[in-house]
């Protein structure tokens, strides 16, 4: 039989991964990536003796695959990728290549806002009750390099709508879908349905055997729902109980979790995360637990114990009477809105960095209400600056040192600073996990 020729493109962790797997499993392996390797994924791909380049795209080799892996961070649009597609030349997401080679159970978690929370905590309950589980997806190993290497009962795997837009065959068998709200919307030419679609493939191919579990009322995933025909159990969840709701807050203030198998109940007050955004993702995570049948005094014990994830609403400091929280990762608006949600009034909001499209709208509410000035962060605040003109005090800053000392300027004993920016990162930082640390570094250094 003719070896088959794989490509992947793309040499990070997924990258890196998928060609490890393919080479074990006999494939001749040629990975390409446009910009630089870091250091530990040139090692890994010498050392499995596989052919590689970087700062370069050599078509002739990359045309000739039978089949390609992509990294979900290259569009499909890239004139490559179009010559690829003209070509009719299969294109898949590493997830997908990895699902080929396991049996694995798979707990699948999308959404706009609160996958990484819910994936940490996820993985967080089923370690601690001894199940023998992977984490992979956007956080973790990647699921190929797991699959060729290790091996797991279970994992959890966090799925963006990029990587979900190439996979095809791949099959949960419990789909979490926390929410859907507009972003990355310029990668989908601006158009919210195509955004939806690629986030609602995670329902494909589950079986009358698999979960599906939900945000019940999530306007956008009620909608579709609608649209589109799953064999799955329905596990929907919201604070409070409605027709079929399987997850909710009941007048005692206990959070119900109810499965075929399992009845859950443990007083809301004790779940280590705070905030509704993260009762959400407490129901998620403890109805997929309670799918898997462990034990509730394991359940109960992990959800109340799990330490948080950094850049999420991550408490910093005190300085001077005003606390400084860390929300580098609200990454879009609708992120921002739960943070906003759960700090007091007489907040210090920190916004900017590279905008996806973003509408304001939704957040003005709040603004209103709770923030005291906006200090604005980015290369061009153009867009921040005239949406809350007149709304709030506002400050026009272009570094995280200039926004942090606005923010120690304008705050008084009792305020909340807040880093909350609606937008990415990279006009002014490698990534969300460096706007992070600077600021936590400066906020620290205040201290001193
Ligand atoms: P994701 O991986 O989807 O980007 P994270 O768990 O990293 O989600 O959280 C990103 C930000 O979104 C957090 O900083 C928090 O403010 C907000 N967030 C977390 N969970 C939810 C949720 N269930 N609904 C809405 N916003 C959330």
């Amino acid at each position: 039989m003719k070896t088959k020729k794989l490509v992947v493109l793309g040499g990070g962790e997924s990258g890196v991964g998928a060609a490890i797997l393919a080479k074990d499993k006999g494939m001749e392996v040629f990975l390409s990536d446009m910009g630089k390797l870091a250091p530990k994924y040139a090692d890994m791909l010498n050392q499995e003796g596989i052919e590689w380049e970087e700062g370069q795209h050599t078509e002739e080799k990359i045309l000739d695959a039978d089949e390609v892996v992509k990294s979900p961070g290259i569009p499909p649009t890239t004139p490559l990728m179009l010559k690829i597609a003209s070509k009719n030349i299969p294109v898949i997401s590493e997830i997908e290549l990895a699902g080929r080679y396991t049996d694995a159970k798979m707990v699948c978690i999308t959404g706009s806002n609160g996958k990484t929370t819910t994936t940490m905590l996820t993985y967080h309950i089923l370690k601690n009750a001894g199940v023998n589980v992977g984490l992979a997806g956007n956080v973790g190993k990647s699921l190929a390099l797991q699959v060729a290497r290790e091996h797991h009962d279970v994992y959890v795997v966090e799925l963006s709508s990029f990587q979900l837009e190439n996979m095809y065959d791949f099959k949960a068998h419990i789909a979490v879908m926390m929410n859907i709200t507009p972003d990355h919307l310029d990668r989908y030419d601006y158009e919210m349905q195509n955004y939806v679609n690629a986030k609602f493939r995670i329902l494909q191919n589950l079986t009358s055997q698999d979960a599906f579990i939900f945000w019940q009322d999530d306007p956008i995933i009620e909608a579709q729902l609608r649209q589109v025909e799953t064999q799955a159990r329905l596990y929907p969840f919201a604070e409070t109980i409605e027709e079929n709701t399987q997850a909710y807050i009941d007048a005692e203030n206990n959070m119900i979790i109810n499965t075929p198998s399992t009845s859950l109940n443990m007083p809301r007050a004790d779940l280590a995360l705070s905030g509704l955004h993260n009762l959400y993702n407490s129901m998620a995570a403890g109805l997929s637990a309670c799918l898997l049948d462990l034990k509730k005094e394991d359940i109960r014990r992990a959800l109340s114990n799990f330490e948080g994830v950094e850049h999420r609403l991550e408490y910093v400091d005190t300085i001077n009477g005003v606390r400084y929280i860390n929300d580098s990762k609200a990454t879009n608006v609708n992120s921002c809105w739960y943070a906003l949600e759960s700090v007091p009034k007489n907040t210090i909001l920190i916004l900017g960095g590279k905008d996806k499209g973003n509408d304001y709208t939704e957040i003005l509410p709040l603004v209103k209400e709770k923030v005291k000035a906006i200090v604005c962060m980015g290369k061009d605040n153009a867009k921040l600056l005239d949406f809350f003109d007149g709304v709030v005090t506002l400050s026009d800053t272009h570094s995280i040192e200039d926004a942090v000392k606005e923010c120690a300027r304008l705050a008084q004993e009792g305020d909340t600073v807040l880093l909350s920016p609606c937008c990415a990162s990279f006009d002014l930082f490698k990534s969300y996990e460096d706007r992070g640390h600077q600021f936590k570094a400066i906020v620290k250094s205040m201290n001193r």
